[in-house]
């Protein structure tokens, strides 16, 4: 019996990796088109989409949700592209949040078609919605999505906090020059509504011209705003928690700090991603995928799917790269891996 193979019949979870890291929490990308063209996400010349074939069916994302929930996976985040451009994604909600061992189905997205959506996600199992929003100027919005839309995203978010969710985020991805300067602004946007901001370190990815200038560090972020609010401190975060989280006195939202480049988290990683062309990704700025579309379209077993997902977890780095060698690194385009 292989390494991998033996593995699989200990009674640990199939998706620890050697580090000891044990991979709970699985992202799916839902599909890579999107209604928005973020320029820190989406290359200006747009992406080639995938030819409709060789993204995951419904049936198939199903089959290897319910695989990864049988190897110790609980939390599912369905992201993209934009999640809610795929029509089935009411229908898939309710059948991944069915599935045995799914305790926590979370989705990301720009807040565009929320209002469409919100009562059947919100039947159909999906309790936690971040939403994506880097400015609260009408004309930044234009300029950072290269679309119009910035009333409707907070309309929206204003009528998810009203609708149940257990938790609504709001992320926040800071430039310097283009948005750094509204920090203040988004912790207001907090102070009467029951929400956590989330600002997120700008990160390097395939054609979205990422440089150093335009970076923002976690601690330049704190220090803007506790010059705003010298009152905020911060609060007790898990060991999976991948944001900083503060709280500012008299305020009913919180902050969150993701900090990817300046801080990483990789030493408490549970994370894996399923893109929508089916391959499995460990790590969010590793190269390595593995092809389950691949494996199942050639008939692969459900063992044998295991196998290869055991494979790509053991074969998991301790830590991704670092700033200096992502920002040259040759990668996806985020929209092409989901966030
Ligand atoms: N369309 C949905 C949305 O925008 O929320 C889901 C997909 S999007 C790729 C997921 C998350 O990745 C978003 O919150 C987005 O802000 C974040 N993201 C995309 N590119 C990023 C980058 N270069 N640095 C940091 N965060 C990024
Ligand atoms: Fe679309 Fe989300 Fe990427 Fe913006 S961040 S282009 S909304 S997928």
């Amino acid at each position: 019996m292989t390494d991998s193979a033996s593995r699989l019949t200990e009674p640990v979870s199939p998706l620890t990796d050697t580090f000891g890291r044990r991979h709970t929490y699985l992202r799916i990308a839902l599909t890579e088109r999107c209604n928005l063209r973020c320029t820190y996400c989406m290359p200006a010349g747009g992406v080639d989409l995938l030819p409709r074939h060789h993204q995951l069916t419904f049936e198939e994302i199903i089959r290897l949700s319910g695989l990864f929930a049988r190897l110790g996976v609980t939390k599912i985040r369905l992201t993209g592209g934009e999640p809610l451009v795929r029509k089935d994604v009411p229908a898939l909600a309710a059948a991944l949040s069915r599935l045995p061992g799914v305790e926590t189905l979370a989705m990301t997205t720009n807040g565009l078609l929320l209002d469409r959506h919100l009562d059947t996600l919100h039947a159909a199992g999906l309790r936690l919605l971040n939403i994506s929003l880097d400015t609260l100027q009408a004309d930044r919005f234009q300029a950072i999505t290269r679309r119009p839309g910035l009333e409707k995203v907070i309309r929206n978010v204003d009528l998810t906090l009203g609708a149940g969710f257990d938790a609504v985020k709001l992320n926040c991805v800071v430039m310097r020059g283009v948005n750094d300067d509204e920090l203040a602004d988004f912790a207001r946007f907090g102070a009467e509504r029951d929400i956590e901001v989330r600002f997120i370190e700008y990160m390097p990815f395939g054609g979205n011209g990422w440089d150093h200038d335009a970076f923002v560090p976690y601690k330049d972020m704190l220090s803007t705003l506790q010059s705003a609010f010298p009152a905020m401190h911060p609060l007790n975060d898990g060991p999976h928690e991948t944001a900083k989280t503060w709280c500012i006195p008299g305020f009913r939202g919180r902050l969150g700090f993701i900090t990817s480049m300046s801080e990483p988290f990789c030493g408490g990683c549970n994370r894996i991603r399923l893109m929508t062309d089916g391959n499995l990704k460990v790590c969010l700025f590793g190269r390595g995928e593995t092809s389950l579309r691949d494996a199942m379209r050639a008939g692969a077993t459900d063992d044998e799917l295991s196998i290869l997902i055991d494979l790509a977890v053991t074969g998991k780095k301790a830590a991704h790269a670092g700033m200096t060698a992502l920002a040259t690194q040759d990668d996806r385009p985020m929209i092409r891996i989901g966030g």
